[in-house]
């Protein structure tokens, strides 16, 4: 049995304690969903509030180039590289995630030229799946969609393959998936692979580079706290960046934008991913959240990370002696990422008590509630708090009849 009491002097003498104090941490809230959307660093106010008042309010159009407007995506995108293992001119921060997915899916294939086959596994993340069957509608000749069960993944596997689409952290057991030794077993047919890093960055090391990884993207409002609806990213091995002609050709990817040509041409180089102006705003908020995980070892972060993962998973299986709780992530620190998920019967109508409780955690179909694992601004503490309370409200009558029809956007 885990008290309190070793919880509250685990916090002391937490190393990365003085990291809370950065972050709006919501009132009468245990906010268990920083993997959904990460909480407001304080200094993101701060930054926003001059950027609008001194850089747009005064400077206006000029700031793009007084102000470095201009290249704020290659500036964050290399600050991002240093989380995911990749070299300066590699990462770019830009558009969402569903987009840029779409650009790596379309440049695995101009790459693999010869192959159709893009192959992903069933239990990816929808808009992964659902980018795979744009690109088909558009262009059925160029790309054969295959959506496969993970248990059959390798098996898929051979040299009429073009491209594998894989998320490295599922985003509903948090199980997080080999990529190394998928990344090699796939080049060994010929396959390039694209890692979505949206449930890893910024949560656990990547290291793209020495996984000779393709292409990867990633999300910024989840463990980069960049903000809601926050810029993503794409990663693009500098060996492939070339080969690309980017079918999302917009004129902020072109070789000189301001030149105004008639002919589209590529830049010559990460910057052929971008497409039309940066949204400066978002970038800077995005930076802002990527700072603080820069200042902070990862390595350190990673190992809290799993620390209170497997606390917290003590504490339910301490609290309900039955199967209430079923772990739905792995019991194995190494194999899980940021966030414990357990299902549960009655788990969207739980998930809704809790919130509305105050213990804000999210729900996915058909029957898990995730908690969210967010070590830089998470105490031990709360995790006792949360369990506690999750006890009181299965152990009380009306949770069930409560809010079931109130949608959520987590
Ligand atoms: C969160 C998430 C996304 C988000 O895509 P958006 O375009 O930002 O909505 C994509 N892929 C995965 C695996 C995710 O977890």
């Amino acid at each position: 049995m885990i008290d309190k009491i070793t919880l509250l002097d685990l916090d002391n003498n937490d190393a990365l304690k003085s990291f809370r104090k950065e972050f709006y941490i919501p009132e009468n809230t245990l906010y268990f969903d920083g993997n959904s959307l990460g909480l407001a660093p304080q200094i993101t106010q701060e930054k926003m509030s001059e950027v609008i008042s001194t850089e747009w309010g005064q400077g206006g159009i000029r700031s793009w180039i007084n102000h470095e407007w201009g290249i704020s995506p290659q500036r964050i995108g290399n600050k991002i590289a240093k989380l995911i293992g990749a070299n300066e001119g590699e990462v770019i921060a830009a558009d969402s995630t569903s987009i840029n997915i779409f650009k790596a899916i379309a440049a695995a294939l101009q790459v693999n030229h010869e192959r159709k086959i893009v192959i992903t596994e069933e239990e990816n993340f929808p808009t992964d799946i659902y980018m795979m069957q744009g690109l088909e509608a558009f262009a059925p000749s160029t790309i054969t969609p295959k959506i496969v069960p993970s248990s059959n993944l390798l098996e898929s596997l051979d040299e009429s393959v073009a491209a594998l689409l894989l998320t490295e952290v599922n985003y509903k057991t948090g199980e997080i998936s080999d990529m190394r030794e998928i990344t090699k077993q796939a080049h060994q047919k010929g396959i390039l692979v694209i890692w979505d890093l949206s449930h890893s960055v910024g949560s656990i090391p990547v290291d793209l580079n020495s996984c000779n990884v393709d292409f990867a993207v990633g999300c910024g409002y989840k463990f980069l706290n960049g903000g809601p609806g926050s810029p993503a990213f794409i990663y693009t091995a500098k060996r492939h960046q070339s080969q690309v002609k980017p079918i999302l050709s917009g004129w902020f990817g072109h070789i000189n934008p301001f030149a105004f040509s008639q002919q589209y041409e590529p830049a010559k180089n990460i910057n052929r991913f971008m497409c039309g102006t940066p949204p400066l705003l978002g970038l800077i908020a995005l930076e802002c959240g990527v700072d603080i995980l820069l200042k902070a070892d990862i390595k350190l972060l990673r190992k809290k990370a799993k620390k209170l993962g497997s606390i917290f998973i003590e504490l339910m299986k301490d609290k309900f002696k039955s199967n209430e709780f079923e772990l739905a992530s792995p019991m194995n620190d190494e194999k899980r990422g940021g966030h414990v998920s357990f299902r549960h019967a009655h788990g969207f109508a739980l998930s809704r008590a809790l919130v509305k409780r105050g213990l804000v955690c999210d729900f996915r179909s058909p029957d898990i509630i995730r908690f969210g694992i967010t070590p830089l601004y998470m105490r031990y503490q709360d995790l006792y708090d949360a369990v506690e309370l999750i006890a009181n409200v299965t152990g009380s009558l009306s949770w069930k009849e409560e809010d079931q029809n109130v949608a959520f956007y987590t």
